[in-house]
């Protein structure tokens, strides 16, 4: 999508939002007796995506940003506050109804690859678990497809995770995160760890899948750069809090708020 496009939505009637958060706060504590510290990584965040929707969270090193990116995924449950996925609350009988709508990329592609197993049985993981009424060579055409669609050809899938690049390898998180056609999908510093030209190329496929898929995104990074090229709207996070929340476009050319200012000022 151009800069200049219409943000594809913040939710509404029409469009109910596939993941929404509302006053949640997350707390942290460590130490025992006087050394005891209780850390607030998510302080009332309050934010909403909807379907076909990219909403970017900045924010610097410690924000909350990957606190928030968990919360969204269930693997962290609100201190208070609620988490809601496809309009349903995140508990553990949701999680389980919900498994293969929500899927994760992560920073680290060796993370979610097996070095020891071959790229296309990686792929084809997430489908022994939601995608079991399919026979195995169903699921094999699907893995072939879906490599094709984000790029690799599907003679990748007899390879090892150490015979890609880096960002042959992030095309298979990707790869990877649809197999089961998500709703949602949260990306963490997902091209963070790529060079500039592999970032652009991963960034536009998002983009481009997106518009096929029509799943809602996440997209942390601290990268503004980045977070630029795939966002409709971006919340800045600042210790915890959401500071700003804008369309990318104002985000970029008039921010709000003067800790906003100051990271646009560091670009
Ligand atoms: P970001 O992704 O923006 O760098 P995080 O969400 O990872 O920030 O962290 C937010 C705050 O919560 C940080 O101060 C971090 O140290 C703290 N934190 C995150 N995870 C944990 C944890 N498992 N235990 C204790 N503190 C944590
Ligand atoms: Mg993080």
């Amino acid at each position: 999508m151009s800069p200049e496009t219409v943000p594809a939505g913040i939710p509404d009637e029409a469009h109910p939002p596939v993941l929404e958060l509302d006053a949640v706060s997350v707390t942290f504590t460590s130490g025992m007796g006087r050394k005891r510290r209780v850390m607030r990584a998510m302080n009332e965040v309050s934010l909403a995506v909807a379907a076909g929707e990219t909403l970017g969270v900045v924010g610097e090193s410690g924000s909350g940003k990957s606190t928030t990116g968990a919360v969204a995924l269930g693997l962290r449950a609100p201190d208070s506050g609620v988490a809601r996925l496809l309009g349903r609350p995140l508990n553990r009988a949701t999680k389980k109804a919900l498994r293969g709508s929500v899927q994760a990329v992560l920073q680290h592609p060796q993370w979610s690859l097996n070095p020891r197993r071959r790229v296309g049985e990686s792929v084809r993981e997430p489908l022994t678990v939601v995608g079991r009424s399919l026979s195995r060579a169903e699921q094999q055409e699907r893995v072939a497809q879906i490599l094709e669609r984000v790029g690799l050809g599907a003679d990748m899938a007899d390879r090892f995770p150490h015979e890609l690049s880096g960002g042959q390898r992030q095309r298979v998180s990707v790869a990877r995160a649809l197999i089961t056609e998500p709703r949602f999908i949260v990306f963490d510093e997902a091209v963070s760890a790529l060079d500039v030209s592999v970032q652009m190329q991963i960034l536009a496929l998002i983009r481009e899948l997106q518009e096929q898929h029509r799943f809602g995104a996440l997209f942390i990074s601290h990268d503004l750069g980045a977070v630029r090229r795939v966002s409709d709207r971006i919340a800045v996070l600042f210790r915890g809090e959401i500071v700003e929340s804008n369309t990318t476009e104002s985000f970029f050319t008039s921010p709000q708020h003067p800790y906003s200012q100051q990271l646009l000022e560091t670009l």
